[in-house]
């Protein structure tokens, strides 16, 4: 899909929003270089976050600052993009190897990732890693100082960059500033481990709005302000109060996904030809669908165990059902996400191994990613999204699959540690840490009656059809915009005044 396509108005009923300019900064870059016969391109980076938030930079001739070299035809290090209609700004922030090292595979993915997603097992608390991750901060703090004016909001995206506020209040930036943290935020005991807590949160607290995908990491994180930093907060209002009286917002925006650009994929023929392909090619009566980045929190060989064991213990099924599971290759540089590719792919061959007939195998598996029009397609074949990660901050496979699927055959079997299960409760939940649990999930919903699927599919898909991505950078932004007048620094008199 050329997702450039779905542009959205801007809604938004403050005109000072309309003013403000919005600066995303983020470690991910929306657009990458990619050299096509010789020639340099730059390359739209297919994501959610670029789907919400392109059309609110372009119409307020916003700027993006993330991680990148500006191709050579950039005289400077700011480009306009996209480079067929420019309408914003993308100023690259070129990072070394040690950098990518230290700062990205290091602190960033093997420090803050296991420990918010709970697997303290899994954490290195690498001295290196953590001067690295100031030493980046720094830099990207120093790129914005440079850009920033008083006048506009500031989205600082994610666990990369959560020095970030804190960093650009010392450079004096006056701007605005809101945080988004897309990852779960780990409950108290957890994050406590963490030799840097203190530093890592008095970081965000820089920021006068915090937003998280759900209700529970925002309680975890007022939890972490309140008993490491001994902040005043308030778990009613979700309000932190920091330095110098600076109240902090923190709430819950759940993202959404592009809700009318995936319904005109599955209106479209090629798309729906592709889908009937895929029935065809498995040859199957149920196909079984699991799309994920390759990463230990998302479940994979728990999943293909649960598969396992639904033949082993369901013999009907041998010949009626296939498993499809599409990995994305990530971070494959760190030895624990290599590993896990070898043991996920063993897990294939001995499931296929124990149960193959003819011209049958139980297991379908595609190390590789997807363009989005062709994943639509496999949404729209599977009768059944096994969506089982044992932590995940939101999960956007399991809101587009119900967003593309026909409410009449689709389920959707989903893990209760999705952040998507605050919002999707209408789906099969299922514990991922338990076999039995999943093999049972997958029972309920292959025998589902017509009627329920229709009822719980379409209870799912009006929520997802109110609540879009677009949607929710509009009301994140909103809320910003509105922290710089209800939202003011509270005086010290103010704080005495309370104190009595
Ligand atoms: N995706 C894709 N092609 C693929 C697999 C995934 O475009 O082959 C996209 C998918 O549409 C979704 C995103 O990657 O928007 C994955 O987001 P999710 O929140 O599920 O997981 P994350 O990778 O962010 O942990």
């Amino acid at each position: 899909m050329n997702r450039n396509k779905n542009k959205v108005e801007v809604k938004g009923n403050s005109s000072s929003r309309k003013r403000r300019r919005l600066v995303v900064v983020s470690n991910r870059s929306p657009y990458y270089l990619e050299s096509v016969g010789g020639k340099i391109h730059m390359v739209r980076n297919v994501s959610g976050m670029v789907t919400g938030l392109e059309p609110v930079l372009a119409s307020t001739n916003g700027m993006w600052i993330a991680w990148g070299n500006a191709p050579q035809s950039c005289s400077l290090d700011i480009c306009r993009i996209p480079p067929d209609k420019p309408t914003f700004d993308l100023k690259l922030i070129p990072l070394d190897l040690e950098e990518v090292k230290h700062f990205y595979l290091g602190f960033s993915n093997s420090a803050i990732w296991p420990l918010a997603h709970n697997f303290l097992g899994r954490t290195a608390y690498l001295e290196k890693d953590w001067e690295t991750y100031l030493q980046v901060n720094r830099k990207f703090a120093a790129a914005v100082a440079e850009e920033a004016k008083p006048s506009d909001l500031i989205w600082v995206n994610d666990y990369h960059l959560a020095l970030l506020p804190q960093m650009l209040r010392s450079m004096k930036v006056r701007a605005k500033i809101g945080f988004f943290w897309h990852i779960p935020f780990p409950p108290l005991d957890i994050f406590r481990t963490l030799p840097w807590r203190r530093e890592f949160l008095e970081g965000m607290l820089d920021s006068d709005l915090i937003g998280f995908h759900c209700r529970s990491y925002v309680q975890n994180f007022i939890h972490a302000a309140k008993d490491i930093l001994h902040r005043d907060v308030s778990f009613a209002k979700g309000t932190v109060v920091g330095r110098r009286g600076r109240r902090t917002l923190v709430q819950a925006f759940p993202m959404g996904v592009d809700y009318c650009g995936i319904q005109e994929l599955v209106d479209q023929k090629e798309i729906q030809e592709a889908a009937r392909g895929i029935r065809r090619d498995m040859g199957s009566e149920y196909i079984i669908l699991g799309v994920d980045r390759l990463d230990y929190s998302k479940g994979i060989p728990e999943r293909l165990h649960a598969v396992e064991k639904l033949l082993e213990e369901n013999p009907e099924y041998v010949g009626k059902i296939s498993f499809i599971q599409i990995s994305v290759p990530s971070r494959i540089q760190i030895p624990e996400y290599y590993r896990m590719k070898q043991e996920v792919e063993n897990a294939v061959g001995h499931i296929n191994g124990r149960f193959s007939r003819g011209a049958w195998t139980p297991v379908r598996y595609y190390s590789r990613s997807l363009p989005f029009d062709e994943l639509v397609s496999y949404y729209l074949a599977a009768d059944i999204c096994l969506v089982t990660p044992l932590r995940d901050g939101m999960n956007l496979i399991a809101k587009e699959y119900v967003a593309a699927q026909d409410p009449q055959k689709g389920m959707l079997v989903l893990s209760e540690f999705a952040g998507a299960a605050e919002e999707l409760e209408k789906a099969v939940i299922v514990n991922p840490y338990s076999i039995p649990s999943i093999v049972r999930g997958l029972k309920t919903a292959l025998q589902m009656h017509v009627k329920e699927r229709r009822l719980r599919m379409n209870h799912m898909r009006d929520r997802l059809r109110r609540r879009t991505v677009e949607k929710w950078g509009e009301a994140f932004l909103e809320r910003l915009t509105l922290c710089s007048t209800a939202h003011k620094t509270i005086t010290r008199k103010t704080i005495r005044r309370k104190k009595t």
